[in-house]
């Protein structure tokens, strides 16, 4: 969930787990001036017209005049009370920020070979995998994924813990990037994987980074201190990396 005023959006709290995902100490940090926003789960960014249907039923019910699209592709319910917070997640059916240990924030993929004419690799395919294998895995700090089914990038996999980016021969695997205030380009892991290599790839870097990251630590940080070589022994592949 996003705490916000008019002209400025603080992420403390979203439907997924994350070290901020206590809406009670949300609710503490709150003030008279400050509001509330529900992001409802969105499978890779798809939305049915009847999910969307429903979410708009949901808002009209409460007052709530407009979405809003976050840069990671989810839709916002935003500016109201945490009481009516509360409500929506139970008219959507879906839990309040779950407090379970902190891991995959969200797996964001782009439209990718079935839906881009630009595409070069099943994006959404992959995500569902990446899903499954790691969706539950616990994590020193969030993780964030972005799957982009051409070198276009369109979900910045550059600046993404885990960046995937498609060309023709296969899959690039990226580690270690970080947007925000300070931004990391991650190190190319791999190129040319197929669906199976990233996954196996994707299990030893977070493997690495599981045993080596301090707590809260996101992938940027670990791999700025982290001398290259031994990630790249580590993991049994010897990358490329820009530092
Ligand atoms: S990254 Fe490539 S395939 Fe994906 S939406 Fe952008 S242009 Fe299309």
């Amino acid at each position: 969930m996003y705490l916000c005023n008019a002209s400025s959006i603080l992420i403390l709290h979203c439907g997924h787990a994350t070290e901020d995902s206590d809406f009670n100490m949300s609710e503490k940090k709150m003030n008279k001036n400050k509001t509330f926003n529900v992001l409802p789960n969105t499978d890779k960014g798809f939305i049915t017209t009847e999910y969307l249907e429903k979410v708009t039923a949901i808002a009209r019910k409460h007052n709530i005049p407009f979405f809003k699209i976050t840069s990671a592709q989810r839709l916002a319910i935003i500016g109201h009370e945490p009481e009516t917070a509360e409500q929506i997640w139970q008219e959507l059916g879906q839990k309040t920020g779950p407090k379970k240990p902190v891991g995959i924030h969200y797996i964001q993929a782009c439209p990718g070979i079935e839906w881009c004419k630009y595409g070069r690799q099943d994006s959404l395919a992959l995500a569902e995998k990446l899903q499954k294998a790691f969706g539950d895995l616990p994590l020193p700090a969030k993780t964030k994924v972005g799957i982009s089914g051409c070198a276009l990038n369109c979900c910045e996999s550059y600046v993404r813990d885990i960046g995937v980016f498609g060309k023709k021969n296969g899959w690039t695997l990226v580690f270690g990037g970080n947007g925000g205030g300070c931004p990391r380009i991650g190190d190319i892991v791999a190129e040319n994987l197929s669906d199976d290599e990233v996954i196996d790839l994707v299990g030893k870097c977070l493997d690495f980074y599981g045993k080596n990251a301090r707590r809260l630590e996101r992938t940027a940080r670990l791999m700025t201190r982290t001398k290259i070589d031994r990630f790249w022994e580590k993991i049994g592949v010897r990358g490329k990396s820009r530092y």
